[in-house]
């Protein structure tokens, strides 16, 4: 089946008084319709960035240097910024770690969500109503007919998310980015902003693409991951084949750092070092000052990617090694 969404060496930087900062160094990865795939990595990976580029929501210093975005035929890079306004919200809508800063304090829940109706589905007045009370339902918000008068600020963090998730919803988009959603919730509402994303991915058939720093998260919620490293994809594929068996050192890193059942806090391990910056040139695999299995090839030259399966991937030299034995 054709994706949704397609990157397509997706490479971005960022203009500062000190020099260019590479936040994206080139990633390639597809969104298949109805999936939800987990952007996974540590801070300044290039997630937040990656989304935000599909969105053309870039800061001003920010330029796309190379690549392509392409959604249902077009390059959203290519496109004007009226047509890509026309997308923006419509086909493809975000929602972000703060409710707060999208959704507007000076209106009501409801007057925001029937103006999305009127303007994205032409609905009336009477109708963009009833449709505003269905939506407010389907998140799952108690009393939805009063909570069309409430405002931002009198709601929960939780019940901000959801307002903002059924403001999404109201333009029927085809592709819905979430940005760390849920990191500012308790575990509890956390676990049922989840389980509302996973309900309406599969009664809408919406892909989503899932932005996180928690694999815990993407084993529960995705079908698809990328994990991302420095601005590259280091690892992609299928989630349960990943997380079964990962193949790149920092999937396996990532891994071996995630609380089990029963572990102590002691038996988790760590990745030694630190991202590289993005003012860094980086020759060879980003990975090499971190990895236990450098070798010189590592330092000198990038890893393509190996196919692992039809499904898998991975961008490391110990995959072009002959295998022992
Ligand atoms: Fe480690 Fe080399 Fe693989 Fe990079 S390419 S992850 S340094 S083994």
């Amino acid at each position: 089946m054709t994706p949704i969404l397609t990157i397509e060496n997706l490479q971005v930087e960022f203009s500062t008084p000190f020099g260019a900062v590479h936040a994206i160094r080139g990633i390639d990865f597809s969104l298949a319709r109805g999936d939800i795939l987990g952007l996974v990595g540590e801070t300044g990976c290039g997630k937040s960035v990656t989304g935000r580029s599909i969105m053309r929501l870039l800061d001003e210093n920010a330029k796309v240097s190379a690549g392509r975005i392409l959604f249902d035929g077009m390059d959203l890079l290519q496109l004007t910024d009226t047509e890509m306004r026309r997308i923006r919200g419509n086909r493809i809508a975000m929602i972000f770690q703060d409710p707060a800063t999208s959704l507007n304090p000076l209106f009501t829940i409801g007057e925001q969500i029937k103006d999305v109706l009127r303007a994205h589905r032409g609905s009336g007045r009477g109708g963009a109503k009833a449709l505003a009370i269905e939506l407010l339902a389907d998140v799952g918000l108690p009393d939805p007919a009063q909570m069309m008068s409430v405002y931002p600020h009198q709601l929960s963090g939780g019940q901000q998310q959801r307002a903002m998730i059924a403001l999404s919803l109201a333009a029927e988009p085809d592709v819905i980015i979430a940005d760390e959603p849920t990191t500012a919730l308790d575990v509890t509402i956390q676990a049922q902003i989840l389980d509302l994303l996973r309900r309406l991915q599969r009664e809408r058939s919406i892909s989503v693409i899932f932005i996180t720093h928690d694999l815990g998260i993407v084993a529960e919620t995705c079908q698809q991951v990328v994990v991302l490293y420095a601005g590259r994809v280091a690892e992609k594929g299928a989630v349960e084949t990943i997380l079964a068996r990962p193949q790149h050192p920092y999937t396996r890193g990532l891994l071996a750092a995630l609380p089990r059942p029963g572990s102590r806090g002691n038996d988790l391990r760590v990745i030694r070092g630190n991202v590289p910056s993005g003012f860094e040139r980086i020759v060879g695999c980003a990975f090499a000052p971190r990895c236990d299995y450098v070798m010189d090839i590592c330092r000198a030259q990038n890893p393509a990617f190996s196919v692992i399966d039809s499904t898998h991937h991975s961008a490391c030299h110990l995959h072009e090694m002959p295998a022992n034995g």
